[in-house]
C-alpha cells in the first residue's frame, strides 16, 4: 500500500462496529475489568487506551516499525529516550540540533552522568575518531535545524552496527512520508508530532518508533513508568491530521521550491538554505536517502536591520516558533528556538542576527512571495 493511502487506512479501525468512519476519542483514564485476573486489554490510560493505540499503529505502520509511542510532546519523547542510557555512556550527536534537544543534553542528561560530543554527523571518520568504549548512541538530525545539514543515514548505521551502537533519527523535518530511517539501518525514529504530523498549529506530540523488540520493551517500560502519555483528545487530533500528511506535504514543498528559487534572485539575501535547490552541497544526497525536500527553508540576509525589518513587516506570514503547519511561519532562531545555546557555538554553527528562519505552509505562493517581497524591498 501506498504512504498516501496508509495515511488514511494504515490502521485498522476496529474499536466500534457502528461504522464510525473517525476513531473515537476514548475519553476514559481507566477500564473496568471483566473478572479477576482478566482485562479487556486496557487496563489504564498511562499504559493503554484504544483511540492513542490507533494512533500508535498508525504511525508505526507509516514509519515501517514494529511500535511507536505516542507522547505528550516531542522532548517528552526524547527525554523517556535518554532514559536508555545511564551514569557514564556517551552519546555521539549531530552539532546543529533543535535547540530544546540541546538544553535538555547539555542540562538535564550531562546532570545525570551522560557525557556527549557534537559534531558534523555527516562526517563519517569525525565520528568514527569519537567512538570508545563508553559510547552508545549516535543522534542525528538530519536536515538539522536550522542550517539545513544532511546526514547519510545508511553510512552512519553501518558504522554504529560495527560498533554495537544505537543510532536515532529525529525524522521531524522530512516525515515517513519523504524519508524512511528504519530502512536504512537506524534503530529508533523519533518525532515532533507537534509539526508536520499534527500539521495544523493546534496541538503538541512526540512519538518514539522502533523496530526492534528489546528496545520496544524497554521504552514501554520506561513509558508506563515516566508517563508523558498523549491524551486521547490530542490523539485523535494526531490521527485526523495524518490523513492529509500526504497532500499537505506535496504542497507545502511545492511552495518551498518555488519560494527558495525566488529568494536566491532577491539581493538582500546572501544565503539560502534549502535541501531542495541543486546547489545545497547535500542535493544529490537528499535524494538518495529521501523521496522528497521538504519545506524548511533557512536564509542570511544582509544585515541585522533586515532581519528586524522582514519580522516587523512580514504580514500574511506569521512571526512564530514552530513549523510544519499548514501556515507559513518565520522565525529568528537567535532570539527563538536556538536562544539557550551558547552564543559562541551558535555563531560558529552560523545561527547569527541575520539567519531567519521559514517553515513554508499550504497558502497560495504567490501571495507568499508577494509578502516576503514587501517585507525585503
Ligand atoms: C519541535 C522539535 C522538537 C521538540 O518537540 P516538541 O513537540 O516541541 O516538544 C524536537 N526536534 C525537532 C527537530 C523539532 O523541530
Amino acid at each position: 500500500m501506498d504512504i498516501t493511502t496508509k495515511c488514511i487506512h494504515g490502521a485498522e479501525n476496529k474499536t466500534h462496529n457502528t461504522g464510525a468512519i473517525s476513531v473515537p476519542i476514548y475519553q476514559s483514564a481507566t477500564f473496568a475489568h471483566p473478572g479477576v485476573g482478566q482485562s479487556t486489554g486496557y487496563d489504564y490510560s498511562r499504559l493503554q487506551n484504544p483511540t492513542r493505540e490507533h494512533l500508535e499503529k498508525l504511525v508505526a505502520n507509516l514509519e515501517q516499525g514494529i511500535d511507536a509511542i505516542a507522547f505528550s510532546t516531542g522532548m517528552a519523547a526524547i527525554t523517556t529516550l535518554m532514559e536508555l542510557f545511564t551514569n557514564g555512556d556517551h552519546i555521539i550527536a549531530s552539532g546543529d540540533l533543535y535547540g530544546g534537544t540541546v538544553r535538555l543534553f547539555q542540562h538535564i542528561c550531562v546532570k545525570n552522568g551522560l557525557t556527549f560530543d557534537y559534531l558534523d554527523t555527516g562526517n563519517l571518520k569525525d565520528i568514527k575518531s569519537k567512538i570508545r568504549k563508553e559510547t552508545k548512541a549516535i543522534y542525528v538530525e538530519t536536515p538539522t535545524n536550522p542550517m539545513m545539514q544532511v546526514t547519510d543515514i545508511a553510512a552512519v548505521s553501518k558504522l554504529a552496527k560495527e560498533h554495537g551502537l544505537i543510532v536515532i533519527v529525529d525524522n521531524t523535518f522530512l516525515t515517513p512520508y519523504y524519508q524512511l530511517p528504519l530502512t536504512l539501518g537506524a534503530d529508533i525514529v523519533l518525532h515532533s508530532g507537534t509539526k508536520y504530523l499534527s500539521g495544523h498549529n493546534d496541538t503538541l506530540a512526540g512519538f518514539l518508533v522502533t523496530n526492534r523488540e528489546d528496545l520496544s520493551e524497554k521504552l514501554r517500560f520506561l513509558y508506563k513508568t515516566t508517563g508523558a502519555c498523549l491524551s486521547p483528545f490530542d490523539s485523535w487530533l494526531l490521527i485526523r491530521g495524518i490523513k492529509t500528511l500526504a497532500v499537505r506535504m506535496d504542497r507545502q514543498q511545492e511552495n518551498a521550491i518555488k519560494i527558495a528559487t525566488w529568494l536566491t534572485t532577491q539581493e538582500k539575501v546572501k544565503k539560502v538554505f534549502y535541501i531542495g535547490l541543486p546547489t545545497h552541497k547535500d542535493y544529490e544526497l537528499s535524494k538518495t536517502q529521501a523521496t522528497g525536500f521538504g519545506s524548511m527553508i533557512s536564509i542570511e540576509v544582509d544585515t541585522k536591520e533586515t532581519a528586524v525589518k522582514v519580522l516587523e513587516r512580514i504580514q500574511l506570514i506569521l512571526f512564530a516558533e514552530s513549523l510544519g503547519g499548514v501556515e507559513t511561519l518565520i522565525t529568528y532562531p537567535m532570539l527563538q528556538t536556538h536562544a539557550d545555546v551558547p552564543i559562541e557555538e551558535r555563531l560558529e554553527r552560523g545561527i547569527n542576527d541575520c539567519l531567519l528562519r521559514l517553515s513554508v505552509g499550504i497558502e497560495n505562493v504567490d501571495d507568499l512571495i508577494s509578502d516576503l517581497s514587501g517585507a525585503l524591498n
